[in-house]
């Protein structure tokens, strides 16, 4: 969601003239798009502050823009700051080239977010940030033949721990037309593959005349456009779940068959403190459905250890359920309190720090081992992979990339993918035969096209 935020953002601002620099000791104006969800995202956050205070001492002209989650929440706190000169709240992005513009005509502070973030946005906000994702959704920022289409914004869903309801809004989808519009526009550029983008993305619903259009529908709608193939979407919540979303990734090829759907715990205890709503066993059931409808389906999880009062107990039930699910990959969190959030105002936050610390360690290792023996399958098997351009790290040894440039892609199912290719293969799809796997990496060679 924050890359695509950036990427509009700086389209519109390119639209407007600028260049994107490298070096912040060369730019005119510093955006810094934040995220609210972990502390230690916001620390990084005033520390870069901290820097650019002095950057401005001798350059009092530079204009420095923080935007986005932290932006909303801090607002007119974070507005003080000394190096600050706008604060622009998610929703207020497609207004940020002419905030900056009013910036550089005179040196004072602005300030644009909402007021009262759980008010739904007006039909003219709506509108306004519609435009900003129909005009701006360029794909020079994004991946090659890749692009991410947001269809919906916020969430209702109040986990205790999650800054998001208060930082984003409530849930309010896009409009399935205008979606589908925008998906044929990127198809019209050259864009293959489009993410479906929300924070709850299996609520999407959007009532058109006499009937609600969901999920399954926008998958259906989106794929009969001729030069889209891959269509993903992410990130899902376990509960409700339409179980015709997955008879969609059986049924339709274009539809990726793959799953981003958080556990965060496997304790029911910890998931009812979390107010996550749904069991353990709901969980396993969902993905026990989706294995007998698709399955190949590839599932990837979301943990946070060390959630208030979870015990060494909590946490091997967690272990249990990562066993027991058999995740492609899982992202592991350590708890991090949210200010205004129920479980900061409610729950002590009574894990030591380095008990947060070992329990991620432990869950990671455990995910890397299962990680890498299901990965150990994909040898010899030839995959279809749609390719990102250059590899940014050397994997393979130069026996084994023929001096050509080391690519990586993804395959349907979200497995990464490296291998020897020319560099002007990104953007396309590709058959790749695996021939070495690790946890986190498939490694091949380009096979045969059929
Ligand atoms: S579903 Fe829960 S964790 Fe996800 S964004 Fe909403 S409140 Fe946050």
């Amino acid at each position: 969601m924050n890359k695509l935020d950036s990427s509009l953002v700086v389209s519109a601002l390119q639209e407007a003239g600028y260049d994107l620099t490298d070096s912040v000791r060369d730019a005119d104006v510093v955006l810094i798009n934040t995220c609210s969800v972990r502390g230690h995202a916001e620390d990084r956050v005033l520390s870069n502050l901290g820097h650019l205070k002095h950057l401005k001492k001798t350059r009092p002209e530079l204009v420095v823009a923080v935007i986005g989650c932290m932006a909303q929440r801090l607002g007119p706190e974070l507005l003080k700051h000394p190096a600050v000169d706008l604060v622009a709240g998610p929703s207020q992005l497609p207004q940020v080239p002419d905030l900056i513009a009013q910036l550089r005509g005179q040196h004072d502070k602005l300030l644009a977010i909402t007021d009262d973030i759980r008010r739904p946005v007006s039909e003219a906000e709506d509108q306004a940030l519609d435009t900003f994702e129909q005009d701006f959704d360029s794909d020079e920022n994004q991946l090659p033949g890749q692009a991410f289409v947001r269809i919906m914004r916020g969430c209702n869903k109040f986990c205790s721990y999650c800054v998001v309801p208060f930082v984003r809004g409530p849930e309010q989808s896009r409009s399935p037309a205008a979606i589908v519009e925008q998906a044929r526009k990127l198809s019209d550029r050259g864009i293959r593959q489009v993410t479906l983008l929300g924070q709850t993305v299996n609520s999407y619903r959007h009532v058109e005349g006499d009937r609600t259009v969901t999920l399954v529908d926008l998958l259906e709608r989106i794929s009969r456009i001729d030069g889209i193939h891959w269509i993903r979407f992410i990130t899902s919540h376990p509960k409700p779940f339409d179980e015709r979303i997955f008879q969609a990734m059986a049924d339709n090829p274009k539809v990726c068959r793959y799953l981003h759907i958080p556990a965060q715990s496997g304790s029911d205890r910890i998931l009812k403190a979390m107010n996550r709503g749904y069991t353990c066993d709901d969980y396993i059931r969902l993905i026990d459905g989706a294995r007998r409808i698709v399955p190949d389906i590839a599932v990837a999880g979301d943990f946070i250890v060390g959630f208030p009062g979870e015990t060494d107990e909590d946490f091997e039930d967690t272990c249990e359920l990562v066993r027991r699910i058999r995740y492609k990959n899982c992202f592991i969190f350590k708890y991090s309190p949210r200010p205004g959030t129920r479980a900061d105002q409610k729950l002590a936050d009574s894990v030591a720090e380095e008990v947060k610390k070992r329990r991620n360690i432990s869950l990671l290792d455990l995910q890397n081992k299962i990680s890498e023996q299901e990965n150990r399958n994909f040898i010899g098997q030839t995959v279809e992979v749609f390719v990102e351009g250059p590899s940014k790290n050397p994997h393979l040894n130069a026996s084994e990339t023929q001096a050509l440039p080391q690519l990586v892609g993804r395959t349907g199912s979200d497995s990464i993918v490296v291998f020897p290719g020319p560099a002007n293969l990104a953007g396309s799809f590709l058959s790749v035969r695996i021939a070495k796997a690790s946890a986190l990496t498939l490694f091949g060679e380009v096979a045969p096209q059929s």
